[in-house]
């Protein structure tokens, strides 16, 4: 499958790890092209701000990566969604993954050289992608901790690590959430993601009478191709009349 292109009717959203940016061996030692934060600032101009992050990782982190770039984004998979207008909304309010959980997999992270804990503000992420021989020990005990009728939390698998992450959330329902509001309403969502929870944002973007992209079908699983597509739709957008701009004679 040849990816979409561009028009200035698109909404984009982006998943960040493993879509725009190479999966790296931990969440910190992500490397962020020095072009990527103009390509999408440039991209939000012309799509009049229908540009967002989804992303697991937090808010305040994508911020920091993306820097100086900063738009509308939902971080946590959907826990926090930010609009156009800079309006934070988080849901719900004031949960946290209970002590026992992150005292019984600090301890086995100990134990077990190369998992690693990554809290989160409403979750956490249990990483084994240097230590993958450790992965069913990893999910036993996750699985051990988390009941799978569990009222707040679940278990979201993600590529060499397991989160626990809030029920409620989920990147299909931040899309819907940004969906409702400008500059998205009205406009063609393409989500674009690589991992399990993508998904869901996929399937909303559907719904909205747009399209879902996995990066290993469309993309051949590298986030390069992904910028040079968005590079590519950029510049088509320059040539071509802005949305806001009068129409022209009828053909
Ligand atoms: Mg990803």
């Amino acid at each position: 499958m040849t990816p979409p292109e561009l028009d200035r009717k698109t909404a984009l959203f982006l998943d960040f790890d493993g879509t725009l940016v190479e999966i790296a061996a931990t969440p910190e030692s992500v490397v962020v092209p020095p072009s990527l934060p103009s390509l999408l600032s440039h991209l939000h101009h012309q799509l009049e701000g229908a540009v967002a992050i989804v992303s697991g990782r937090p808010l305040r982190q994508i911020d920091r990566l993306l820097m100086p770039f900063r738009a509308s984004a939902a971080g946590e998979h959907g826990v926090t969604v930010r609009f156009a207008d800079g309006t934070l909304q988080e849901l719900p309010v004031g949960i946290a993954v209970p002590d026992g959980w992150r005292l019984a997999l600090g301890d086995a992270a100990e134990r077990w050289p190369g998992v690693r804990i990554e809290p989160k503000p409403h979750g956490l992420t249990v990483h084994y992608r240097l230590a993958p021989e450790r992965e069913s020990e990893v999910w036993e005990l996750a699985r051990s901790l988390v009941p799978a009728d569990h009222p707040w939390f679940r278990l979201i698998p993600a590529r060499e690590a397991v989160e626990i992450g809030l029920r409620a959330a989920s990147k299909g329902d931040a899309v819907e959430r940004l969906m409702e509001h400008a500059p998205f309403h009205g406009r063609r969502p393409i989500f674009v993601g690589d991992d399990f929870t993508d998904e869901a944002g996929m399937s909303m973007a559907r719904r909205f009478g747009g399209m879902g992209l996995r990066v290993a079908e469309v993309f051949g699983g590298d986030p390069a191709n992904v910028r040079a597509w968005l590079t590519h739709g950029m510049e088509r957008m320059d040539g071509l009349p802005s949305q806001s701009a009068p129409a022209g004679p009828a053909p």
